[in-house]
């Protein structure tokens, strides 16, 4: 398949590279200060409108360094950077965009504000049965913990629940906005530390948000520093999720608390910690300024290690040429590919989700065009509430034609390294679209995953407090 044809985000430019420039000016642009955004006057009316009318809905923030140093302003409505944190009216479904077009010419604010809040809850805005993640532990919900897989615990911290800009196409937009429901987080530490006290089998933490790395380093030392602690000697690997390394690279080069943040990741590496900064790259783009360069120089002088991830998206990377040169310049910067993501069944997923067919096809093209160094990302992945299902291959048996499919972790170990058929689909984009081969009708752990859910929500239902939470995605 040409994964290439007619893509217009294929021909994405690289922009001149521009040098660190001055940390402290750093601007950030909300909801309410959209039309500041000095940039927006070199587009057509039309289109600033429909991003205006669209950010209602969808979260949207943006930073001078972003808007400085990542877009193409020359060609704004095709680039990939413009499309990944500006919200386009396309994003919302025809007859929703039409209501709120309407209502607007109106000025009627409290219909809109009703509308909004329809449309976001039309949009699954708790995507996964994530409610069984959240342990209870001596009786009580564990806050801003998610313990999906065994060996790894994720943690939620609340002044982390927000991110240097935001992502169009982001999982957790419930989390930053108003959708009717609380959001998922914990304000202090000493809950999840006595989970893990209790629970030799975690080796991994997952810090995650939002962004931990708006947080200040003061209040990251706050989780972080007990770790270190004898008693914690099984926490082995500290894994800190972010986009701080593209949206903000000054996080880790001039902010004020820049060098007492590398000085706590020594520490922590000094301590025997493996520290794995899972930094979320959409584009190789991203990668191309000078204090990104910087950044990870400094991280890996550190101690920290870099592992990237993304989902292949619609409008921002569906392309093998961007995944094969992303992977190439992540290596020669010293990052290492993780994860290529499908796109979750979340907020605009009709605009920014592939078909699992096609995103394997942009897999398996960008992996034969790399070395064998650059191979380390594994993909198509789906992070479906069963675990992480990896989209091996296709194949021809029987006379048909199947998807070739694996847990790469799974709430139950049994479940691993046991690769399982589903009937081929062109137009699939998600676990729950696909079909197994044969004669069964439901894929081999689907009656173990019943049990664990409905045990799980007995459990959860009664414990009144969480009843109603927002329940949010597996994390960075
Ligand atoms: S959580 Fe990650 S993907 Fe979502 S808006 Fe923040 S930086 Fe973007």
């Amino acid at each position: 398949m040409d994964t290439t044809a007619r893509n217009p985000i294929a021909a994405a430019p690289t922009l001149p590279i521009k040098s660190a420039g001055d940390a402290g000016k750093i601007i950030y642009y909300a909801n309410h200060r959209l039309d500041h955004v000095p940039q927006l006057e070199r587009l057509a009316p039309e289109l600033v409108a429909g991003i205006r009318l669209a950010a209602l809905v969808f979260p949207f923030k943006v930073n001078s360094y972003v808007l400085e140093h990542l877009i193409d302003w020359d060609n704004a409505e095709n680039d990939p950077m413009f499309r990944l944190v500006f919200p386009h009216p396309d994003m919302l479904l025809p007859d929703d965009l039409a209501i709120l077009t309407r209502l607007q010419n109106s000025g009627d604010d409290d219909a809109i504000a009703a509308e909004v809040l329809r449309i976001r809850n039309s949009m699954n805005p708790h995507s996964s049965n994530q409610l069984i993640n959240i342990p209870m532990f001596e009786g009580q919900h564990v806050e801003g913990v998610q313990h999906k897989y065994h060996e790894t615990a994720l943690f939620f911290a609340k002044q982390g629940q927000t991110c240097h800009s935001y992502c169009t196409f982001c999982f957790r937009w419930p989390q930053f906005v108003q959708t009717g429901a609380e959001k998922f987080e914990a304000d202090e530490a000493a809950q999840m530390l006595s989970y893990l006290r209790a629970k030799p089998e975690i080796s991994d933490i997952l810090m995650t948000g939002g962004d931990p790395m708006v947080m200040t380093t003061r209040r990251l030392s706050v989780y972080l520093e007990p770790l270190l602690a004898p008693e914690f000697d099984h926490i082995r690997n500290i894994r800190l999720g972010t986009k701080a390394l593209t949206y903000h690279p000054h996080r880790f080069l001039h902010d004020k608390d820049a060098p007492a943040l590398l000085d706590l990741i020594t520490r922590l590496t000094n301590a025997g910690k493996h520290v794995a900064i899972m930094v979320h790259v959409n584009h190789w783009r991203e990668l191309q300024p000078e204090p990104v360069q910087q950044a990870i120089a400094a991280l890996r002088k550190a101690g920290a290690v870099l592992r990237s991830q993304s989902p292949i998206l619609r409008h921002i990377n569906d392309d093998a040429a961007i995944w094969s040169r992303m992977w190439k310049d992540q290596v020669a910067m010293g990052i290492i590919p993780y994860y290529a993501f499908m796109e979750r069944d979340t907020g605009a997923h009709h605009y920014f989700g592939i078909d699992v067919d096609r995103a394997l096809s942009i897999y398996q093209e960008a992996h034969a065009a790399v070395s064998g160094i650059c191979r380390t990302a594994r993909g198509p992945v789906m992070s479906a509430g069963p675990g992480k299902v990896h989209v091996l291959g296709r194949l021809t048996h029987g006379g048909s034609e199947h998807f070739v499919l694996s847990f790469l972790q799974a709430r139950k170990k049994e479940w691993l390294n046991r690769p399982f058929l589903a009937k081929y689909s062109q137009n699939a984009r998600w676990l729950d679209d696909l079909q197994p081969s044969g004669s069964e009708n439901e894929f081999f752990f689907h009656e173990d995953y019943r049990k664990l859910t409905d045990a799980a929500s007995d459990m959860h239902g009664q414990s009144q407090p969480l009843m109603g939470q927002p329940l949010l995605g597996m994390g960075a």
